[in-house]
């Protein structure tokens, strides 16, 4: 496994492999990996023929700078990581080698509403830095295929419109949320909760899916959305938000009708720890219930 820090051996490899004609897969990361993460990376290693994974931890979508000072960084664990399973190439740039000093230069990309709404309204800027740092990223590794997860929905939404803006030549795959025993959704964060706060949240997961079971059932969407801020308000959960929206615009549906695939989204905090996740309901292939 080659580790790079600095663009321009970056590269180089890059060029070499493609000389040789093989599909590269890519799945950017800000570190603290997880079996969420791990699952991307056997995803792209089934349809590549290399695997890239890049770990940075983008200052520029950070909105909070505690959030930002807080989190985690087990670079030694991390490697170990990846060393076992099998990719091929890590990146390991500091913020210079990502954000030259003294580069202004920004993308021409507006996610537009999309980007303003859930996360984008809790983290004003987020999405435009992270935007920023994915479209710096796919310039510098030149992926033929890149790799996100369903847990960031709104995330994975924003990249395939600047995928499709910009032309860019890489093909998106999203890969399913993996989840704890109890249903939380793995994430970095999910170490800063208590035993029993992360006991607990397994009730996000159960508030999703009972929610696609009440819309299955009829129940008006405004309703859903009530009922399910409610069972996320008990005890010390504190809920941002629970929309639901289209899959494609991430426009917020009064009724079910009104798309073909509907994403129930929400934000929770606990404990002063923000968690994220959602569920998907998809008419074409029944629902994931
Ligand atoms: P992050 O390190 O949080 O920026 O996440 C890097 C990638 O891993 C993103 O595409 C996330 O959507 C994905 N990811 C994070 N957690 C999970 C999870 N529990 N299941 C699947 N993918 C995940």
């Amino acid at each position: 496994m080659f580790i790079f820090k600095r663009v321009h051996h970056v590269r180089q490899w890059i060029d070499h492999q493609r000389e040789k004609g093989l599909i590269i897969g890519f799945v950017p990361t800000m570190g603290a990996l997880h079996q969420g993460h791990l699952s991307l990376v056997t995803e792209s290693r089934a349809s590549s023929d290399l695997t890239v994974v890049s770990i940075f931890v983008n200052p520029r979508q950070f909105n909070d700078s505690e959030d930002l000072r807080q989190y985690p960084k087990p670079i030694e664990s991390d490697l170990r990581l990846l060393y076992e399973s099998g990719i091929d190439m890590v990146f390991l740039p500091d913020v210079d080698d990502i954000y030259p000093p003294g580069d202004i230069h920004r993308i021409a990309f507006d996610p537009g509403p999309s980007a303003l709404i859930m996360e984008g309204h809790f983290r004003p800027g987020h999405f435009e830095g992270m935007a920023e740092v994915v479209h710096r990223l796919l310039d510098i590794i030149t992926p033929d295929q890149l790799f996100m997860g369903q847990k960031d929905f709104q995330q994975f939404a924003i990249i395939r419109k600047l995928i499709r803006d910009l032309h860019l030549p890489v093909r998106l795959i999203m890969c399913p949320t993996i989840r704890e025993e109890n249903g939380l959704a793995m994430s970095s964060r999910n170490a800063r909760l208590s035993p029993e706060a992360r006991r607990e949240a397994g009730r996000i997961y159960t508030t999703l899916r009972e929610s696609l079971e009440a819309m299955v059932q009829g129940m008006d969407i405004r309703q859903v959305r009530e009922t399910a801020m409610e069972a996320l308000r008990q005890g010390y959960f504190d809920p941002d938000y629970v929309e639901i929206v289209d899959g494609q615009s991430l426009e917020p549906l009064l009724h079910i009708d009104q798309a073909e695939e509907i994403i129930v989204c929400c934000a929770v905090k606990i404990e002063g720890v923000r968690l994220i996740d959602n569920m998907i309901l998809s008419k074409a292939n029944d629902s994931n219930v």
